[in-house]
């Protein structure tokens, strides 16, 4: 999405040698475009039998939160260790830059909960791989994901490989 992409700002080098970091700081910032990406991303699942979103922390919250208002579902936030204050699920995963763990509540989910799971950006897949990992413990099934961006030539797909996927922007 052309008009989508126009917002995104490009930090080379941050938060390390290396890294192309994406900016969707511009984006939320227009309210024409925040509202256009939440429509973008939801589009799909309009009128699906979806029973939840899921968001990784940070940015994930972002667009997760909108994405379950606007389709009229929970929203369950998928958080960084030691953040969430009741008992959890949690699970390590290799990122583009570092490693890092997730957590998520126990009763966020139950079996028959149909899950969709959001955030900003795909890279390594390994953010998203370990989210629906995460929700599989629940006993909830991951319906589809969606991404605002997608690194297509870090293969995060190949990960994913057994979900329904929708990117918004591809690099
Ligand atoms: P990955 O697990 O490699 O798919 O990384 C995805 C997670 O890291 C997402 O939550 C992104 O917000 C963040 N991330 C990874 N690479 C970038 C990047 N180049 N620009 C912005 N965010 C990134």
């Amino acid at each position: 999405m052309r008009r989508l992409e126009a917002h995104i700002r490009n930090i080379p080098d941050f938060p390390k040698p290396g890294i192309q970091f994406k900016d969707i700081t511009p984006l939320v910032k227009e309210p024409a475009m925040l509202r256009l990406a939440v429509n973008q991303l939801i589009y799909p699942f309009l009128g699906t039998d979806i029973t939840a979103v899921a968001g990784m922390e940070a940015r994930g919250f972002i667009f997760g939160s909108l994405a379950a208002w606007e389709l009229g579902v929970s929203f369950v936030p998928l958080r960084k260790p030691g953040k969430l204050p009741y008992d959890v699920q949690s699970l390590s995963y290799d990122l583009e830059y570092g490693t890092a763990s997730l957590e998520i509540h126990d009763d966020a989910l139950k079996q028959g909960d149909r899950v969709l799971l959001v955030d900003d950006l795909i890279a390594t897949g390994g953010t998203a791989a370990a989210s629906c990992a995460l929700i599989e413990k629940l006993d909830a099934e991951v319906a589809a994901c969606a991404f605002v961006i997608e690194l297509d030539f870090l293969k995060g797909r190949d990960k994913l490989e057994k979900y329904n996927i929708h990117s918004l922007i591809h690099y």
